[in-house]
């Protein structure tokens, strides 16, 4: 390193980034949120926009109570405060994909408040406290690249659900905050509200970053970035723009506020509007829905219902299962491979060979396929007997993993104890014939035997390669290693 970057390094531990997240996430229900069309990602441009979508005069606006309900699932999930009365404010701007003329949002009553989101950042957690979850309605899209010479507006995500999820400005460093986009993900879709799917814009986040020579206690001036629409992007347009601000703050130039964009092929966030344009959106209740009651009842009966969230699975492989921390996250990387994990133990397979199983073979054909589990051809049953084959020593782990499971995907009906007697990798298990075979290349290789007892431990491999080889890699290679150290060892 020299001096050059040294020195940057340490104008930029003189400052902090203080970074505040907006995250919108869109609800999976069947219908939007104040009318009965139907949601769907990738249908005909305008299919999906009837007359309360498009705003016809008369056409009165409904809540869909299934949005209510899952926004309360998350609301939950973040142990937020949740008002008993709520109601819904026009938001009202002019731009061609709002059909109405305004969004319909939770301004002054959100679905809950304060909260927070516990984060696992490498081998520890991180509490990220929330300032609110509010509920509204999407907006149209723009295309401007699709006619020769128009943008055209497509309204079928008009009305469609949103869950905004808003934190404190408690984040510190761009990969926390793209933890904990990551962790909003993860507990939507255990929670089944959403896809999370940042691609096809299941979620959308926005950041707000602002910068302070460290120990200060107030906040710097915050810019927004729009539009965020992957971890990595998210990530870098943060890292960039932390250190476009430290720049103008060091060159002594104020920073503005001002809405940014990141441009991905640069790698740098761009200027969009500064405060001064920004509109007043004169909110108010709208007086076309009654306010919103929300019973203790229904309350009770959600959380009734709750699934297993991300937390609780984490602890709950990392304690009853013994499992690490690093296996249990891999695990519970989704609610249907915990599931599915917990479903090969109850077979009565070892927590941790269960494990192995899947973040190894399995994650490896999903990988590759480009499957999620649910698509995975085995049933843990299934499985679970081929685990237990190689848990009695009757086949090795890598010929389980790389001939049996193969098989198996191919007929997953067949039992693999009777594919494993086809394929020929049942190992041979007669002890008496492996002692033999071990007594042999022992006395075969005096040298090695004299350089093992003088320290060179490595030399065991060149001993098991030997036994493998005259087993016809048959022998159990634990069962091998065993008697190899064990006659060493004399
Ligand atoms: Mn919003």
């Amino acid at each position: 390193m020299d001096a050059g970057s040294s020195q940057e390094d340490l104008i930029r531990d003189s400052y902090e980034a203080i970074i505040g997240l907006e995250v919108h996430v869109q609800l999976n229900t069947r219908s939007k949120i104040f009318s009965t069309d139907p949601v769907s990602f990738g249908g005909e441009p305008n299919s999906q926009a009837g007359l309360v979508t498009l705003a016809f005069p008369g056409t009165l606006p409904r809540l869909n109570k299934e949005v209510v309900a899952m926004g309360l699932r998350m609301a939950l999930a973040c142990h937020g405060e949740i008002p008993r009365r709520q109601h819904f404010d026009r938001k009202n701007y002019f731009y061609p994909d709002l059909p109405k003329g305004y969004q319909l949002t939770q301004d002054r009553s959100p679905l809950c408040r304060g909260g927070f989101i516990t984060v696992p950042v490498n081998n520890s957690t991180l509490k990220v406290a929330l300032e609110k979850i509010h509920m509204e309605e999407d907006a149209g899209k723009s295309l401007h690249d699709v006619g020769a010479t128009d943008s055209l507006v497509d309204y079928n995500r008009a009305g469609v659900p949103l869950l905004e999820i808003v934190t404190k400005p408690v984040i510190t460093s761009p990969a926390d905050a793209a933890a904990c986009v990551a962790e909003i993900r993860k507990m939507v879709r255990f929670l089944g509200i959403s896809d999370g799917n940042m691609e096809e814009g299941s979620l959308r986040c926005d950041a707000n970053v602002s910068i302070r020579p460290k120990g200060s206690k107030t906040l710097g001036r915050k810019v927004e970035i729009k539009n965020l629409n992957s971890m990595r992007n998210l990530s870098h347009a943060l890292a960039h723009d932390i250190e476009r601000q430290i720049g103008l703050a060091e060159a002594g130039h104020p920073v503005l506020s001002e809405t940014r964009g990141f441009d991905i092929n640069s790698g740098k966030t761009f200027p969009q509007r500064t405060k001064e344009e920004l509109q007043d959106y004169r909110y108010f209740p709208d007086p076309d829905l009654p306010p919103l009651e929300i019973s203790e009842s229904w309350l009770n009966e959600l959380k009734a219902s709750m699934p297993v969230l991300p937390e609780l699975w984490f602890h709950r492989l990392t304690s009853e299962y013994q499992l690490s921390t690093s296996d249990a996250r891999i695990v519970s990387d989704s609610r249907e491979e915990a599931e599915y994990f917990e479903q090969l133990c109850a077979k009565g397979v070892r927590p941790k060979a269960a494990a192995n199983w899947i973040m190894g073979p399995v994650k490896s054909v999903l990988n590759d396929k480009g499957w999620s589990i649910t698509q995975f051809p085995i049933t843990p049953e299934t499985l679970a007997s081929a685990i237990q084959l190689v848990e009695s020593n009757q086949v090795s782990f890598s010929a389980a993993a790389q001939r049996l499971l193969p098989s198996m995907m191919v007929d997953a009906d067949a039992r693999p104890e009777i594919l494993a007697a086809e394929l020929g990798i049942l190992m041979n298990t007669d002890m008496d014939a492996l002692e033999m075979v071990v007594g042999e290349v022992i006395r075969e290789f005096p040298l090695k035997v004299e350089a093992y007892k003088e320290g060179k431990k490595g030399i065991v491999t060149m001993f098991m390669g030997e036994v493998m080889k005259r087993t016809g890699g048959k022998a159990d290679p634990r069962k091998a290693n065993e008697l190899i150290l064990k006659k060493l060892g004399q």
